[in-house]
């Protein structure tokens, strides 16, 4: 069977609300390749406007965070509900900029999972180590408790796994495709004991400086089924090379 790769953008906190309109409406103009779907997820106050853009496309939407509640005296925060009627269908929870800036804690994470599923979002949940947990050797360890603290109790494989080592984050430093392709085997065999064979229809996406000149290498491994860019995604050439690395991988 041909794999279909998911290729996810997050914009992080870039961009003009005018101006994510426009890299929106480049994305669409560029096309999607037949082997991929594309995801972007540009931050809340310009989400009106590229979900204008996309409308009966086949580009998907999706948020950066959001709070576990439906509503509520949360100054500040965003919720699930508000993040669907706006036309969202996923949402990345506990990136490692959540993780290490906001203090986001393994339960917090484990809550906006459950509240994302609850609300028919996807949530993109990424897990990954710090380069001391890495050298220390503890990489493995980190990422199934990240996994298995997140997943509790949680049936329904409408999700998304993201490894994202923090030390490939924004860096320039791309983990190598087999150091990579290890991980997600390792991930692989964990959503597969959690979740028998509809583990097999999880998306494990890589992200860390996943760049147009190394994309095609890291989507060629077995257990790499997409990416989640940060950096690249915010340059739609970029973006779409990415995406078009799909089609020779
Ligand atoms: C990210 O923000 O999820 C990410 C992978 O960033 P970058 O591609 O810039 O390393």
């Amino acid at each position: 069977m041909e794999k279909k790769y998911l290729i996810i953008g997050n914009w992080k906190m870039y961009k003009a609300p005018s101006q994510a309109v426009d890299l929106a409406s480049e994305i669409l103009k560029a096309g999607c390749p037949e082997n991929a779907a594309l995801v972007v997820c540009p931050p809340f106050t310009h989400l009106w406007g590229v979900a204008a853009v996309l409308k009966n496309s086949a580009i998907a939407l999706g948020a950066q965070n959001m709070y576990p509640a439906a509503e509520g005296a949360f100054t500040g925060e965003i919720s699930p509900a508000m993040l669907r009627d706006l036309g969202a269908s996923y949402v990345i929870i506990g990136h490692s900029e959540r993780r290490s800036i906001f203090r986001e804690s393994n339960e917090l994470i484990h809550q906006k999972v459950k509240a994302a599923q609850d609300f028919q979002l996807t949530p993109i949940l990424c897990v990954g180590e710090t380069l001391v947990e890495r050298e220390s050797g503890q990489h493995r360890e980190v990422v199934e408790e990240q996994i298995s603290s997140a997943l509790e109790g949680i049936s329904d494989t409408h999700l998304i796994i993201a490894y994202e080592p923090v030390w490939a984050i924004g860096t320039g430093r791309t983990a190598t495709p087999e150091l990579a392709q290890e991980m997600h085997a390792f991930i692989r065999d964990l959503l597969k004991k959690r979740f028998r064979e509809e583990g097999l229809g999880v998306h494990i996406l890589y992200g860390g400086s996943v760049k147009p000149g190394n994309a095609a290498e890291l989507f060629a491994q077995p257990d790499i089924t997409g990416g989640l860019i940060g950096g690249a995604s915010i340059v739609a050439e970029d973006f779409m090379a990415i995406a078009r690395a799909a089609e020779v991988a």
